[in-house]
Parts: structure tokens; C-alpha cells; sequence
């Protein structure tokens, strides 16, 4: 990663407060050793966390977002989130292994903008579908977002349908497509490509909603139940496949993967009894 010597060397727990080392975080998975709650990762360290060493091969990575329509103070606003994130957009795509199975994967990055989806984060992730149909490789997709980014107005939300085009190409090619919902997953990218996956898993505690809870409340006039737009709560009303926590998820994956993998690729799907 570039800029590694602005090393960041603790983080707090938002949950408990308790301030972490970095390096500790890291061996734990990003746990708040005090309270087990979930800290934010960033791209690269989710992909140290489920890729096989050395197999995660970046594409697109040069792409950076203009300012389409010359939205006051939007270049200076990505210069800084560059600066901060150390990352040159919102969401880092690439193939990889996951134990040994060839996949396409792209995570998102809340550091960058709140993960906000703009014209580049949906052009990276429609090449990513694209060309894991060409290869028939099936996708991971690790989602966390604020939503469309305002800053490019409707080029931002056209990003949901040319996204989510690519993804049926992707299913019509008989190609997986699995998705894991990260804190916070909201806005665009709920109603969008995060919860097309064949199959969707979250993290524990994960928010992931459309409109915030605050405005659903003051349109509808409704108190909302307890737990409303946590990971739990909608695995328990039928939009989330399965909660996994950190130290099984690539172990899950890979088992997804060797399950669904295409005969032609060495899998054994029509075997299976
Ligand atoms: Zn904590």
C-alpha cells in the first residue's frame, strides 16, 4: 500500500471505547480485544483475511473519479479522501483464491468517502462482473457504503442499474455471485447490487438498510422494533442468508465456492448425490 509511513497505531473501539494497537488488531482479525465487537476494515485487510497469500491480482486499480458534473468543492473532497485512505477509489476489485479456488472479489472501503458509490466504484465492479462471466468465475462482493455519492448526482445512481445489469449477465452465465454485508451497508448499494447475491451473508451487528432509521421514522409517524437494520434482525426476517464471523468466513467461502464450482472447471456438481 502507498503512503504505508503515516502508520496509524491504535484504534478505539467505538462500542467500548477501549484503544487497541494496530498490530494487535490485525492478529485479531480487527475484534475489539475488550468488548469482541466489529471494527471497520479496510479493503486490504479484508483481502489479507480470506485471499491465499500472493494470489490477489488488482484490476483497475489506476481508475480514479473525475468531477462529471463539476459539483463545487467534489475535487478537493477526493484529494483529501485519497490522502486518507491512502486508496485512489471506494472499492478495490481484482481475482483471487480462496483456498485454492479461483473467485473475483471486490470489497469496498469505508475510509474512502463512507464507501460512496460514484462512477468509478460502479465501473470497477460491472468489469469485475464482466469479466468473471467471460472466465466463468464466480464473485465475492464485501459491501459497505453510505450510499450514492451526491457529488455526481445522477451518474452516481445510473451506477445501480449498469451494476446490476452486469450482475444478471454474470447469472444468466450460470455464475455464483455471493455477497457479505458489512458495516454500514445503506443507501444505493442496498438497493442495489449488495443484496442481488445468490447468496447473502452479513457480519454480526452490521447495519445495512436503505434509508436511515431516523427518516423512516419521521416519514411513517412509527416507532421501529428494537434491532431494526442490524444484520440479526434481518437474518431472522428473510433478507440475509447467514451471519459469519470473521474466523470461519473464508472457511465458508471456500466451501460455497468448491460447492458451486462448474464441472468444467474441475468441480463435481453433477456427481453430487
Ligand atoms: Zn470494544
Amino acid at each position: 500500500m502507498p503512503f504505508s509511513f503515516e502508520k496509524v497505531v491504535t484504534k478505539t473501539c467505538k462500542k467500548c471505547g477501549e484503544e487497541t494497537d494496530v498490530e494487535i488488531l490485525e492478529k485479531k482479525l480487527h475484534i475489539c480485544p475488550a468488548c469482541g465487537a466489529y471494527l471497520r476494515m479496510g479493503a486490504y485487510e479484508r483481502l489479507a483475511m480470506i485471499a491465499d497469500a500472493g494470489s490477489f491480482a488488482e484490476m483497475d486499480g489506476e481508475l480514479e473519479s473525475g468531477d462529471p458534473i463539476s459539483f463545487p468543492g467534489y475535487g478537493e473532497k477526493l484529494a483529501q479522501a485519497r490522502k486518507d485512505s491512502r486508496l485512489p477509489e471506494a472499492v478495490v476489485c481484482g481475482t483471487a483464491r480462496v483456498e485454492g479456488s479461483p473467485c473475483a472479489v471486490f470489497v469496498m472501503d469505508s475510509n474512502f468517502m463512507m464507501g460512496s458509490m460514484g462512477s468509478v466504484v460502479g465501473e470497477k465492479i460491472t468489469r469485475l462482473f464482466e469479466t468473471a462471466t467471460e472466465k466463468g468465475l464466480p464473485v465475492i462482493g464485501f459491501t459497505t457504503s453510505g450510499g450514492a455519492r451526491m457529488q455526481e448526482g445522477i451518474i452516481s445512481l445510473m451506477q445501480m442499474a449498469k451494476v446490476s445489469g452486469a450482475v444478471k449477465r454474470h447469472s444468466d452465465g450460470g455464475n455464483l455471485y455471493i455477497t457479505v454485508l458489512t458495516d454500514p451497508t445503506t443507501g444505493g448499494v442496498t438497493a442495489s447490487f449488495a443484496m442481488q447475491g445468490d447468496i447473502i451473508m452479513a457480519e454480526p451487528g452490521a447495519l445495512v438498510g436503505f434509508a436511515g432509521a431516523r427518516v423512516i421514522e419521521q416519514t411513517t409517524g412509527k416507532k421501529l422494533p428494537h434491532g431494526f437494520q442490524k444484520a440479526e434482525f434481518l437474518l431472522e426476517h428473510g433478507f440475509v442468508d447467514r451471519i459469519e464471523n470473521r474466523e470461519r468466513l473464508k472457511s465458508t467461502l471456500s466451501n460455497l465456492l468448491k460447492t458451486h464450482e462448474k464441472p468444467e472447471n474441475g468441480g463435481n456438481q453433477y456427481e453430487a448425490v
